[in-house]
Order: C-alpha cells, then sequence, then structure tokens
C-alpha cells in the first residue's frame, strides 16, 4: 500500500487510491470514509507497476506463424 492518488475511474480529480497494490474508486463508497466497492482489479502502478504494466498490456498481440510451404517438385 503506498500513498498513490490520481484520477484513473474517468474524473478530472483524483478519484482513486491505492490499497495493498491495487487501485480502488475513491467516488464508489456510499458515505464519506465508507467502504469501496469499485475497485481492487487494477494493479498499482506507483507500487505494483510490473503488474499494473501486465494489466494494461495488450495480450492479444498475436504471434503471427508463416507457413512456408516448402514443396520441391524435382
Ligand atoms: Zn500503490
Amino acid at each position: 500500500m503506498c500513498d498513490y492518488h490520481a484520477p484513473f475511474f474517468g474524473a478530472t480529480y483524483p478519484d482513486a487510491c491505492c490499497i495493498d497494490g491495487y487501485l480502488w474508486d475513491l467516488d464508489s463508497c456510499d458515505e464519506p470514509g465508507g467502504a469501496l466497492s469499485v475497485g481492487g482489479d487494477i494493479p498499482c502502478p506507483a507500487c505494483n507497476p510490473t503488474a499494473h504494466e501486465a494489466y494494461f498490456t495488450d495480450v492479444t498481440e498475436s504471434e503471427e506463424f508463416t507457413e512456408t510451404c516448402t514443396l520441391s517438385d524435382d
């Protein structure tokens, strides 16, 4: 856990905080200081940068195997 605060969940003000290395939406509590109901999925970029990067890395990057037809007709 660190003191990471940043606009993250679509707000123009810092609406994200870090709890145990994951970001939580500060707007998701019912009352001020209440329990947060949205968050915990996104790793904190400050204290959990490796996981954060992995979370946002597009894993759809496909490795293309080009099948080359090597039929020799001799
Ligand atoms: Zn953090």
